[in-house]
């Protein structure tokens, strides 16, 4: 599979962003767990935001595979601010996929303008990966929905204007999957309360938080698609944005084998450079043929999705491979690294903490496991 020559570009050109833009305070922002949100604004600017979202509401009518280079030239720049940027957009594949008219026109223009921010949750303190078996309830009362419960881990939790909220609304429904719906909530209700987590292993630039819902009203009209399909959209939800995941570990698989060259390459031993070495070379090769492999993975995986008929398992296969490569190849390039890796190269360091987040958000590595098993099966 090629690219066509606007993808060819679009790739070039968030690279040359990623790489002005933020290659050189991504250790300022790792530190401090802070991003700086101009950054993000100067993205939507240069068009890179919200690529997938249609034209008549406010957006370029890319696909959901441009969307995911630029994923990936950013994640191979630093994964943190890639995230920080990228993730702003977080829930609106599903308000594009199912919600009105007029939630379509009111909340996603602002998104890729850079005038709001918005996230998805999703996950509680007792439900990750069995996300059926969440707690938050939203019940209608006097025209209103009423929600309470907590949501756990949720990005750009403290950022966010507007946060669509996976809820119960039919806990009496005899299916599980048919009780669920998600809602568009508001962040400046009242009873909303987000409180920013600290001291995650990696992606520090991107905002994490709990939240605490406490009678939390939202418009009846804020709910998106039909009540009690949440679960079902869900699961359309995470065919687009699985791929985009996918890209996000070949670009920090990427960006540590292009640190791990150019450290073999100037570092000395037995009379040469490292680099000169056989077995480094081995290293070097089983490196960059994991990342080909991931790469051409997740591009079919996306077109399948481009082309309207998403295929789950594809999709699952180009998630897990991703982050599998981006965990061995980020511990093969700090291996070369030696102890200069260890203690002082704070780019291989970071990057070998942030590579792990790909097995584990939206799907763990088991999770994806788990629908490739079943569909194929089912298919058999
Ligand atoms: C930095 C970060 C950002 C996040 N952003 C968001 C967000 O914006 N919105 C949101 O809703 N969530 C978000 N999450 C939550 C994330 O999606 C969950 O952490 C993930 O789905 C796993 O859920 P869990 O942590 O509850 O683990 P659990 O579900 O408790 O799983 C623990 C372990 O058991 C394994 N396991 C579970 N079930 C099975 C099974 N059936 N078979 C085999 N193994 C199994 C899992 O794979 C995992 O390894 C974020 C998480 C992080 C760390």
């Amino acid at each position: 599979m090629e690219l066509t020559l606007e993808q060819k570009d679009i790739k070039q050109a968030a690279r040359e962003f990623a790489e002005g833009e933020f290659k050189e305070r991504a250790k300022e922002f790792d530190e401090k767990e802070e991003f700086d949100l101009s950054i993000w604004k100067k993205a939507c600017e240069n068009g890179f935001v919200g690529t997938f979202i249609k034209e008549e509401c406010g957006g370029h009518g890319l696909g959901f595979l441009d969307h995911s280079l630029i994923a990936e030239e950013f994640w191979r720049v630093d994964p943190g601010c890639g995230q920080a940027v990228l993730s702003t957009t977080f829930g609106s594949e599903m308000i594009q996929a199912f919600g009105s008219e007029e939630l379509k026109k009111k909340y996603l223009p602002p998104l890729v303008a850079g005038e709001a921010i918005m996230g998805f949750g999703i996950t509680e303190p007792d439900a990750g990966s069995d996300a059926a078996g969440i707690k938050t309830k939203a019940e209608r009362k006097n025209g209103k929905w009423v929600i309470n419960g907590s949501k756990m881990f949720i990005t750009n939790g403290c950022l966010a204007d507007h946060l669509l909220v996976l809820c119960v609304t039919d806990p009496e429904n005899p299916s599980i999957h048919k009780r669920h719906s998600a809602i568009l909530v508001d962040t400046k209700q009242p009873g909303f309360q987000a409180t920013k987590i600290h001291g995650k292993m990696g992606i520090r630039a991107s905002n994490t938080a709990e939240i605490s819902l406490i009678d939390v009203e939202a418009p009846i009209e804020n709910l998106v698609g039909k009540p009690g399909r949440g679960f079902y959209q869900l699961m359309d939800f995470f065919n687009k944005t699985r791929n985009h995941v996918a890209a996000q570990g070949v670009g920090v698989a990427q960006g540590a084998l292009e640190l791990a060259i150019a450290y073999v390459k100037k570092r000395k031993a037995f009379g040469g450079t490292l680099s000169r070495l056989q077995g480094i070379q081995f290293v070097i090769a089983e490196m960059a043929t994991r990342i080909e492999a991931a790469r051409g993975l997740y591009w079919r995986a996306a077109y399948t999705v481009d082309k309207g008929s998403p295929d789950s398992a594809l999709i699952s296969m180009a998630k897990w491979n991703a982050g599998d490569t981006a965990v061995e190849v980020v511990n093969k390039a700090l291996q070369l690294h030696g102890g200069y890796g260890y203690i002082a190269e704070y780019d291989i360091q970071r990057f070998y903490r942030d590579a792990k987040i790909v097995e584990i958000y939206e799907g763990s590595k088991e999770v994806e496991k788990a629908i490739i098993g079943s569909e194929l099966l089912k298919r058999a």
